[in-house]
C-alpha cells in the first residue's frame, strides 16, 4: 500500500476523522493539523478526535482552526465517520479509550506511521515507513505525490512534527530526505524561530522547576553505560504542569559520556509505572520495551508496566543491565 492509496480515500463529501496516540506529541498533533489544512484545502470535512487532551504547548497549532478538535465528543464523531485516519501509531492498543470504537467503526481505517512492527488495526490502506523521521515527513511526501498544495499553515504544522520527533534535527532519524522535506516546508513560509519559541520557549515556570527536581534523582552506572532519572511522586501537581512538560528530561541522562541507555520512570494512573527509554549507538530499546508490552523506535521507546515504581524499576533496570552487558550484580 502506498501514499496514493491513502490519498485516494481522502476526498470531499466524506466525513474524515483523524486520530493519534494517547498523550499526543508534536508529531501526532503536527501531523493531524497539517493534514487538516491540506484536506480543508481540498474542501473535505475533517475533524480531530484524540483519546487524550492536547498539551498546552501545542495549542497554537489549533488557534486558526476553531472547532476542529472534537476530542470531547470523540466516540460520537468516530461513529459518524466515513473514514478514520490513524496517525503516528499502527496499533489499537495505543488509542486508549478510543481503541474499541475504532476497532468496531466498520469503515476504512487508513494509517500513516513510521514505527517499526506491523500492529493491529481494522482494514484500510497503510502508508508506513520506519525510515521516516516523523509521521509529518510522510504526510509532506503524500501531499507531494497526490499533488495537494502545501499551504503556509500545513507547512508549519508538519515542520513542528519534524522538529519535535528529531529533537531539533539532532537525532539519528534525521536523514537527507528529512532535511529535504524540512527545506521544502521552510520554503513554503515557515518561520523557524517562531516555531522554536512556540514549542520550546513558552513554558510554564513549573517546567524548569520540575526538571530541576527530576535531575536531582539521577543515577549513573558507568560499568553498564546506564543512567536513569525518576519523577518524584506528586511533583507534576506541585509544579502545576502536565506529563508533556517532561519532554526532553530523559535526554539529560542520555547526554552523559559513556551512557548507552537512559531511562525515565514515572508513576501513572491505574497502578502502572511508565518508562521512557533512549539509547545511543546500537542498543535497541524498542526490543527491550516490547518485552514488557511497549514499543517505539530503536533509539526511543516507551512502555507502561503494571506495578509500583520500586518493583518496575528493579525489574527493568535488571533487564537493561543484562542487555548492556558487564557484570550483573543480583540483589
Ligand atoms: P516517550 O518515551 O517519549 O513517551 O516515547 C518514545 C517513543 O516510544 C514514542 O515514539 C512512542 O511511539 C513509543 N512509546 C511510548 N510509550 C509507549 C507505550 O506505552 N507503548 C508503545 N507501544 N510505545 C510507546
Ligand atoms: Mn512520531
Amino acid at each position: 500500500m502506498s501514499a496514493l492509496d491513502v490519498a485516494a480515500l481522502l476526498v470531499p463529501g466524506k466525513r474524515i476523522c483523524l486520530t493519534t496516540h494517547v498523550n499526543p506529541d508534536g508529531d501526532g498533533l503536527g501531523s493531524e493539523v497539517g493534514l487538516v489544512h491540506l484536506l480543508r484545502g481540498l474542501g473535505a470535512d475533517v475533524a480531530i478526535t484524540n483519546p487524550t487532551a492536547t498539551p498546552d504547548r501545542y495549542d497554537f497549532l489549533f488557534a486558526d482552526i476553531p472547532g476542529v478538535d472534537r476530542s470531547a465528543q470523540a466516540v460520537k464523531e468516530l461513529r459518524r465517520a466515513d473514514i478514520v485516519v490513524v496517525l503516528d501509531i499502527a496499533d489499537l492498543s495505543r488509542l486508549g479509550i478510543l481503541a474499541e470504537t475504532v476497532r468496531d467503526c466498520g469503515v476504512p481505517v487508513a494509517c500513516i506511521d513510521h514505527h517499526v512492527g506491523p500492529g493491529v488495526l481494522p482494514d484500510g490502506p497503510r502508508f508506513v515507513d520506519p525510515e521516516a523521521a516523523a509521521t509529518g515527513e510522510l504526510i509532506a511526501l503524500l501531499a507531494r505525490e497526490a499533488g495537494w498544495p502545501i499551504t503556509h499553515q500545513s507547512a508549519r504544522a508538519l515542520y513542528v512534527a519534524l522538529v519535535t520527533d528529531t529533537g531539533g534535527f539532532r537525532f539519528s532519524n534525521t536523514r537527507p530526505r528529512t532535511l529535504r522535506v524540512a527545506a521544502d516546508l521552510v520554503e513554503a513560509g515557515v518561520d523557524t524561530e517562531q516555531v522554536y519559541l512556540d514549542v520550546y520557549a513558552n513554558a510554564p515556570e513549573g517546567r524548569p522547576r520540575l526538571l530541576a527536581e527530576v535531575l536531582q534523582t539521577l543515577v549513573v552506572e558507568p560499568e553498564f553505560g546506564l543512567a536513569w532519572v525518576t519523577v518524584p511522586p506528586g511533583s507534576l501537581e506541585r509544579h502545576d504542569v502536565d506529563p508533556d512538560d517532561l519532554d526532553g528530561a530523559v535526554e539529560h541522562a542520555r547526554s552523559i559520556r559513556g551512557v548507552r541507555m537512559a531511562l525515565l520512570f514515572r508513576e501513572v494512573s491505574g497502578g502502572r509505572t511508565k518508562v521512557s527509554l533512549r539509547s545511543v549507538g546500537d542498543v535497541d530499546v524498542a526490543e527491550l520495551a516490547r518485552r514488557f508490552g511497549g514499543g517505539g523506535h530503536r533509539k526511543a521507546a516507551g512502555v507502561a508496566i503494571a506495578g509500583p515504581m520500586p518493583t518496575v524499576q528493579a525489574e527493568l533496570l535488571q533487564a537493561a543491565r543484562e542487555l548492556l552487558g558487564g557484570v550483573v550484580v543480583r540483589a
